[in-house]
């Protein structure tokens, strides 16, 4: 699917073509997004909402029209409830702190077994300045969430439920749509980790109904340093501000401060305007051929490459094996007696193949800890990923395991 249009693509590495593997951690750029920003730079580089000057203009007609872009790829109500921010760590950092300064000793914000540090750290960060208790929803032993220990977990004091929509180790999805009207039964604000999601299936908000949602442009063949965490207008507007300064302001005097309407209130500094073209482009790229188009293709991938690990390989632990996975699988390899090949030497030998595949923690060590392993292999495909890099992944994967059996 279009690979051409993704010039890192078409480089040897190592001597082979690159089957770049690795899109989990970060997606490659087609050369729309690339040329955007050098065009950027190029014609409208101005800082924006300030100047009456006429670049700055254009410039922040682009930024706002970005917004707009995608306030309506995630189909929330307006463009007021997106809010640009550094990514997705930065938008759960801006929720965990916001949401924080509303709460009081005792309450309780739940996360899930299966969250990437960036759902996780914040929270506890929060939990350690309020006085407020962090609870853990469990998995099951398929490693699905437990849902119905989850619905346990929730009381008088639940104030927060943060949780990833696809799990960045295992790429299966929560049933967030029932989790959300669940939670909402019992007045708690949900917050959806979409850093792996976005990518890989359509997320409507309106239809999810959640009250957060945070992702990042570079997983969704956008550019680094810009993501967003959308919020209901309703609540960003009773929520005070996260950090001062820049255009986040109303009024300043030595005494005191107003604050900016939204989503202003929250974007403190000079926004990444050129970020923002460069992600409105990345947007429009992926409408074009379609999310749900991207979803199935990369549902296929996934299954293929799970049949073929379990058919190549005697000793593989897939992990959530036989459930649907979006775009993300994890799995180990071992010998003989049983010992673990270690995943980070299976991924060197690859890369000396010329594949690029992550190994290690994947910044979800509670998880990998609960897997009882070290860490995984992961693969995680994107839209330009195609059967022959499965083929290559598999080829690169049978030598290395006769070298490290
Ligand atoms: N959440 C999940 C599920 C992720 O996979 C990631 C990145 O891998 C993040 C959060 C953090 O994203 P970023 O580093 O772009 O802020």
């Amino acid at each position: 699917m279009n690979s051409q249009d993704f010039p890192i693509l078409g480089q040897q590495i190592h001597g082979h073509r690159l089957a770049y593997l690795d899109n989990a951690a970060t997606t490659q750029k087609p050369q729309q997004v690339i040329d955007s920003i050098s065009y950027a730079y190029s014609h409208f580089n101005a800082n924006i909402h300030r100047a009456t000057h006429t670049l700055a203009t254009i410039a922040t007609e682009h930024h706002e029209h970005a917004r707009q872009t995608v306030a309506g790829f995630i189909n929330a109500r307006n463009a007021k409830e997106i809010v640009f921010t550094k990514g997705t760590t930065d938008a759960i950092n801006t929720a965990a702190f916001t949401i924080g300064e509303t709460l009081s000793e005792g309450d309780e914000v739940i996360v899930s077994a299966m969250e990437h540090h960036s759902n996780l750290v914040p929270w506890q960060m929060l939990c350690q300045r309020k006085k407020l208790k962090l609870r853990v929803a469990p998995l099951k032993d398929d490693l699905t969430l437990d849902t119905a220990q989850l619905y346990k977990l929730f009381n008088s004091r639940t104030k927060v439920l943060s949780i990833a929509h696809v799990s960045n180790v295992l790429g299966i999805a929560n049933p967030i749509e029932k989790i959300v009207k669940e939670a909402h039964k019992n007045n708690i604000i949900v917050l959806i980790d979409a850093a792996q999601s976005i990518p890989h299936l359509p997320v409507d908000v309106q239809k999810i109904d959640c009250d957060f949602l945070a992702f990042s442009a570079h997983k969704i063949y956008g550019p680094t340093g810009i993501g967003v965490l959308y919020g209901k207008q309703e609540i960003l507007e009773q929520l005070p501000p996260y950090q001062g300064g820049g255009e986040m302001i109303n009024h300043v005097s030595f005494e005191n401060t107003t604050y900016n309407t939204l989503p202003y209130k929250f974007e403190a500094g000079t926004p990444d305007f050129i970020g923002s073209y460069a992600f409105g482009k990345a947007l429009e790229y992926v409408e074009n051929i379609g999310m749900e188009n991207i979803a199935e293709h990369e549902r296929n991938l996934c299954r293929l490459v799970e049949r073929q690990l379990k058919e190549k390989f005697n000793n593989i632990k897939i992990y959530a094996e036989g459930i649907e996975k979006s775009g993300v699988i994890s799995f180990n390899i071992l010998r003989n007696d049983g010992s673990l090949i270690h995943p980070y030497d299976i991924a060197m030998l690859l890369d000396q193949q010329g594949v690029a595949v992550r190994s290690g923690h994947h910044c979800a060590e509670p998880l990998i800890n609960l897997l009882g392993v070290v860490g995984t292999v992961r693969v995680s495909f994107g839209l330009y990923n195609e059967e022959n890099d499965i083929n290559q992944l598999i080829a690169a994967l049978s030598k290395s395991v006769d070298i490290l059996s």
